[in-house]
């Protein structure tokens, strides 16, 4: 496949970390070189940058960690060698026949990254569900978003984002839960902060374990003990139901299930709940008054509500709060996921996940698999949803899973029971990375290594928190023979014999994509790449035609994608499904991110600025609890669960509750050791529903290192 190779000296872009999707200029020297600037016309950002888009010009520049050139070895005893693109795509598509021949298509797989662009996760969907003929698709947004996913299209029958950045600005109350948005979607957060600046009665309530930085400008913090999130969403909306703070109309005309969820609300008394919960009821009972009072409400989460055994529940739990209010499909409300990464939402857009399929078509409905198939002209898809993220790796280990091809992401930091993963890659009969970086973990257990271009080296699409899809130019060559993640997989699938990978050009996959959207709830058919150039962002749907515009918010109509076209009110049962605390192992471990760092930091870990903020991993506990451990502050603990240990230094703080511990999920060997990776404990298990992992709750044991 040929690639546009042409540029100009300035570029716009999107930033290529979190999901807030700010606007960048990219200008390019002549040496080759670039620097990077918010873009001062960007809707999103109006300039604006955090400390990690600021300094993306570094990750861009410093190339000494790029890898350059195909790598393989025929045997695991044999170490690496350079060879070309033709020998290791050769080698690699005679393996995956071989193991699909002899186990079945279902013993192969992909994983991919919510950092893929829309027409990388577009290629690799049509090649594995429709030529492999296997759903074994999945991606880290597995472990980020899929909670959400599922929360949406429970509730409102689609998988939707209803709102717009825009609403911000118009909203009086904020309930930000789960999310700590003051780091981890920082120029988000700014415009909250400057709206509530100019408009100071603007409520914001911020609910969490910990103090973060986004409790900052709160006018209420709820420091709920962790996992009892549906409690405290089932006692406010008992106190609006009370307090008469309901919009009947809705909820009588728009909405069902509300008597039943009624019944749930009413089961346990608001001091009860107050008590499970930790909090106070005058608290609870203020929470619900400023949402009571609102004229616009935004509901605003994300991991803390997703990485959860129970995250679907607590979904479902917060948008009924949006529900009964009638806070929903009009200006200055509704309900609001952060993603977390930047093109999470593209992905599940092109079907990126192992339940999901193109165009949020549904995988178990025979007449949509037949749709795509027809308009891919490959196999029958298979009804049978694949392995998830950590199945993935669970399946490498039992021997169901033969080869497993890995792009953009690192899993042996990023996934929960890294110990576990890691077994599973030394099992694995064939591993492929495909990758930018020489650090990532992974790479040690690759049979074959495949060089990717990086972000400004390729073109494609991403849509951002809000449904907004952005053009990004390509502007600077990759290095060495590294190619862009499109052409390797279409080149793969070609030497596997596939027909219909044979694109001219990016832009053909993207408008291949935006025609198999057609007539969908996510309708983007009169997109193109001319139609994103000229105006630098739109909001899905777009469909072709006159009412071809973009949308900035969903149900303004208040008609929902479900079959009675009515919004449903889930009676979320109360269910703690996380692993307790017991005498062994007496702590709660609730995991993050850091202000300056980015998931494995193979990317800002390359710049020195962010690591003046926070430079290593740590434990950060409650003065109480370190007491009685006699643990000081600075001082090696060692944090043990029945999966593994952890080595890092304590950070004695009150600004988490007592019996409850923190600690950064970046570190893994890219920047240290094993040891202080957090997910050498953290556990496996999962939402039932959305398989994501419970990365906020397990228990754990701290004590004082002691060298042997
Ligand atoms: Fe990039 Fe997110 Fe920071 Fe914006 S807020 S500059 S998208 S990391």
């Amino acid at each position: 496949m040929s690639v546009n190779t042409q540029y100009k000296d300035t570029f716009t872009s999107t930033c290529c970390y979190c999901g807030v999707g700010c606007g960048v200029v990219v200008s390019k020297e002549k040496n080759g070189t670039v620097t990077v600037e918010g873009d001062k016309d960007y809707s999103v950002n109006k300039g604006m940058l955090c400390s990690k888009g600021m300094n993306l010009q570094y990750t861009v520049n410093d190339k000494r960690d790029r890898l350059l050139y195909p790598q393989m070895r025929y045997n695991k005893n044999m170490p690496m060698q350079r060879v070309g693109w033709e020998e290791a795509l050769q080698r690699t598509a005679a393996v995956f026949s071989t193991f699909i021949k002899k186990y079945g298509p279902e013993s192969v797989a992909f994983y991919a990254s919510g950092q893929c662009l829309t027409e990388e996760y577009y290629v690799i969907n049509k090649l594995i569900k429709g030529f492999i003929g296997s759903n074994n698709i999945d991606t880290n947004s597995r472990l980020c978003m899929s909670s959400a996913v599922a929360g949406y299209k429970m509730a409102l029958g689609e998988d939707s984002v209803p709102i717009c950045y825009d609403d911000i600005e118009l909203a009086d109350c904020f309930y930000v839960t789960g999310a700590n948005p003051a780091w981890c979607h920082p120029i988000l957060w700014r415009r909250v902060e400057a709206h509530k600046a100019t408009n100071p009665d603007v409520k914001i309530i911020v609910v969490d374990p910990r103090v973060t930085d986004s409790c900052a400008i709160a006018d209420l913090h709820l420091q709920l003990n962790p996992g009892t999130d549906v409690v405290l969403n089932h006692a406010i909306g008992r106190v609006l139901i009370e307090n008469g703070d309901i919009d009947l109309d809705f909820v009588r005309n728009h909405a069902q299930g509300f008597e039943q969820y009624r019944e749930v609300v009413f089961q346990r008394t608001l001091g009860k709940s107050a008590e499970i919960c930790g909090v106070s009821e005058e608290d609870i009972r203020l929470a619900a008054k400023y949402i009571g009072n609102a004229k616009g409400f935004i509901s605003m989460w994300t991991m803390g509500l997703n990485q959860s055994a129970i995250g679907v529940n607590k979904n479902l739990s917060l948008l009924n709060l949006n529900l009964i209010t009638g806070h929903i499909g009009k200006p200055g409300s509704g309900p609001f996921s952060l993603t977390g990464q930047p093109n999470a939402m593209g992905g599940r857009e092109v079907g990126g996940l192992s339940n999901l399929l193109a165009a949020h078509r549904n995988l178990n409905d025979p007449a949509h698999r037949e749709e795509v198939q027809k308009f891919w002209g490959g196999t029958a898809i298979s009804e049978k949803p694949g392995l998830t993220a950590t199945e993935m790796f669970e399946a490498l280990n039992d021997g169901r899973l033969k080869a497993i091809w890995i792009l953009c992401s690192n899993p042996l930091t990023s996934l929960p029971n890294a110990r576990m993963a890691e077994e599973g890659l030394k099992k694995a009969r064939f591993v492929v990375v495909q990758e930018i970086s020489n650090k990532p973990e992974t790479l040690s257990y690759a049979d074959v290594i495949l060089p990717a271009a990086a972000w400004t080296e390729k073109e494609g699409t991403m849509t951002n928190s809000e449904r907004r899809i952005t053009y990004l130019n390509k502007i600077t060559d990759a290095p060495g023979e590294a190619l862009p993640d499109v052409e390797i997989i279409c080149r793969f699938a070609r030497k596997m014999g596939y027909k219909g990978f044979d694109y001219a050009s990016a832009s053909e996959i993207y408008q291949e994509h935006a025609r198999l959207t057609a007539g969908t709830n996510i309708d983007i058919s009169g997109l193109s790449y001319a139609v994103l150039k000229e105006k630098r962002s739109v909001q899905w749907p777009y469909p072709s035609g006159e009412r071809a515009a973009g949308t900035p918010r969903l149900f303004s109509d208040k008609i929902f994608y479900t079959p009675s076209k009515k919004a449903i009110i889930h009676p979320v049962p109360v269910d703690f499904r996380s692993e307790q605390p017991d005498e062994d192992y007496p702590l709660i471990l609730t995991t993050g991110r850091i202000r300056d760092q980015w998931h494995t930091m193979s990317k800002t870990g390359k710049v020195n600025k962010l690591k003046k903020h926070i430079s290593q991993a740590f434990l950060e506990i409650h003065p109480a609890d370190a007491a009685q451990l006699q643990l000081t502050e600075g001082e090696m603990a060692l944090i043990s669960s029945r999966r593994g240990e952890v080595r890092v230094k304590a950070k004695v703080s009150e600004n988490i509750k007592q019996g409850v511990v923190f600690l950064p999920m970046h570190w893994g060997k890219i920047l240290g050791s094993d040891l202080n990776r957090a997910n050498n404990v953290t556990s496996e298990l999962l939402d039932p529903v959305s398989k994501e992992p419970d990365f906020k709750y397990c228990a754990v044991r701290v004590e004082r290192y002691k060298k042997p």
